[in-house]
């Protein structure tokens, strides 16, 4: 069967339609899955075929297959993890980039989107005041971008001791010490892991989950020779930022490279309402975030920016004859990530930007954070319910008394399924944990997910009762006595 442009006009609208019942249905459908992953691989377990079928029956086929197994994330009263919806003007960009289908390397190759790139690498650098100098680069998510920003960061400080990492390796080379709050990401663990850093020494903090500067210092005069610090814009659980200002003095003091894991919060800097709680971001080296998580644009997006001009391309430039590099001294997409090929994930990045505009971002991110306290509010009415953390940001940790109840409660929300919440535990309780991420989320979202909580607690307390009638209906019956 010889292909023609044809051939793709009647997948395409079939995707078209399908992506529109789903967009459609987020609104009054459960969040949970209906089935779970067992019936999922199960409705997959088909052989591979033998032989071809028609491109739109197979879209056709794909999406009644998944539909039962897909999580409404982008339905405004899901919370869990950190995740965050699509916007429409990044959603419809990503399908262009799919149609584009442009390896998105080389300024000399690709020329259009290596220019969609910088053009979104340089207005997100104007919204989260960061050195208009600095560079940036597109990964698949935060995880790769504390990568790309650590990586850096290992190359600077080694070679300010006379290391050449990308010559020497890690072998021989000098110690470097890694700090970090007491909280950090488990992302950064894991960059640091791949970087051959190892595990980083914490740093204790407070009880909002930010760094101690009075420990941050302790732990700086205890180490000697190179030093990273690794800071939190938004922590998980709090959504509380470190003192950037005073912790970044005081590693600039010692000569460490400071790293900031801003992967949901970093977006606060786009706000003058974070101004006091981020004071002094701008003069730290790197930052990571996510554009995947508070932007709501599709998954898979991150965004690692380095100050120092050459760091980034030190640690990714690539040297192959096969790279024909149109002006020596520019960096292409390419040298500021991992890989070599990929997609040209900042296109959607540039297309929510576009679409915003900084207004557009600011009400984004202030609107986040204003159902966030909204949820706070209606949930501390509800009795039984204990708000864990200030509320300062887009996280909220909640507890229900003993840790037992508090999985009964998340649990019961999930059988629910009016709302998706993560249990986790934080400062050394079973907590749920509520994240608000979704551009679309609103004051009927709010409500209606602050009575589903009222409703898995009035859940639980009927299943308790139920089972104390029970034990004191089988004591009576044996004429047992408490
Ligand atoms: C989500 C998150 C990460 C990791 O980002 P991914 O996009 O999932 O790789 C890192 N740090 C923080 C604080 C996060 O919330």
């Amino acid at each position: 069967m010889p292909l023609s442009p044809d051939e793709y006009r009647a997948p395409l609208a079939r995707a078209a339609r399908h992506a529109d019942e789903w967009l459609e249905s987020l609104a009054g459908r459960p969040v949970k899955p209906r089935e779970g992953i067992e019936q999922l691989e199960a409705a997959f377990a088909r052989p591979l075929p033998e032989h071809p079928t028609d491109p739109a029956d197979v879209v056709d086929e794909l999406a009644r297959l998944a539909e039962p197994g897909l999580m409404a994330i982008g339905s405004g009263r899901f919370y869990g993890w950190v995740m965050g919806g699509t916007l429409p003007a990044a959603l419809a960009a990503d399908w262009l980039v799919s149609a584009w289908d442009q390896n998105n390397g080389l300024r000399f190759a690709t020329p259009a989107t290596a220019a969609i790139e910088e053009r979104a690498g340089a207005w997100l650098l104007e919204l989260l005041g960061l050195p208009e100098t600095s560079t940036v680069g597109f990964t698949t998510g935060g995880t790769t971008a504390n990568f790309v920003g650590l990586a850096a960061g290992r190359g600077a400080v080694l070679e300010a001791v006379g290391w050449n990492v990308n010559q020497g390796g890690l072998n021989g080379a000098p110690k470097v010490t890694v700090l970090v709050g007491a909280e950090v990401h488990s992302s950064v663990q894991l960059a640091l892991r791949y970087l051959g850093l190892g595990e980083p020494t914490a740093v204790a903090s407070d009880d909002q989950g930010r760094i101690r500067p009075d420990a941050l210092e302790a732990a700086l005069d205890a180490a000697d020779g190179p030093i990273i610090v690794a800071l939190q814009a938004g922590n998980l659980h709090s959504g509380a930022f470190d003192p950037m200002r005073e912790s970044i003095r005081l590693a600039h003091e010692h000569q460490a490279w400071v790293h900031v894991d801003g992967a949901f919060g970093l977006w606060a800097a786009a706000s003058p309402r974070w101004a006091d709680a981020l004071d002094g971001l701008a003069e730290a080296d790197s930052w990571a975030t996510d554009a995947h998580k508070t932007l709501n644009v599709p998954y898979d997006c991150g965004v690692a920016i380095v100050a120092r001009p050459g760091a980034l391309q030190s640690a990714f430039t690539a040297h192959t004859s096969y790279f024909i590099r149109d002006d020596a001294g520019i960096a292409d997409p390419m040298d500021k990530v991992p890989e070599l090929s990929r997609r040209a994930r900042a296109t959607p990045v540039w297309a929510a930007l576009r679409s915003l505009g900084r207004s557009g971002v600011i009400a984004l991110v202030e609107g986040l954070a204003a159902n966030a306290r909204a949820l706070a509010e209606g949930l501390s009415a509800v009795p039984g319910v204990e708000v864990l953390n200030d509320v300062v940001f887009t996280q909220i940790s909640l507890a229900f008394g003993s840790d037992e109840r508090t999985r009964a409660v998340t649990q019961a929300l999930i059988v629910d399924g009016t709302v998706w919440m993560s249990g986790s535990s934080w400062a050394g309780r079973a907590v749920l944990r509520v994240s608000v991420s979704n551009w679309s989320t609103d004051a009927a979202d709010v409500a209606a997910s602050v009575d589903a909580v009222a409703r898995a607690i009035a859940a639980v307390d009927a299943a308790d009762a139920a089972a104390d009638g029970a034990v004191a209906a089988s004591e009576a019956d044996t004429g047992a006595k408490s």
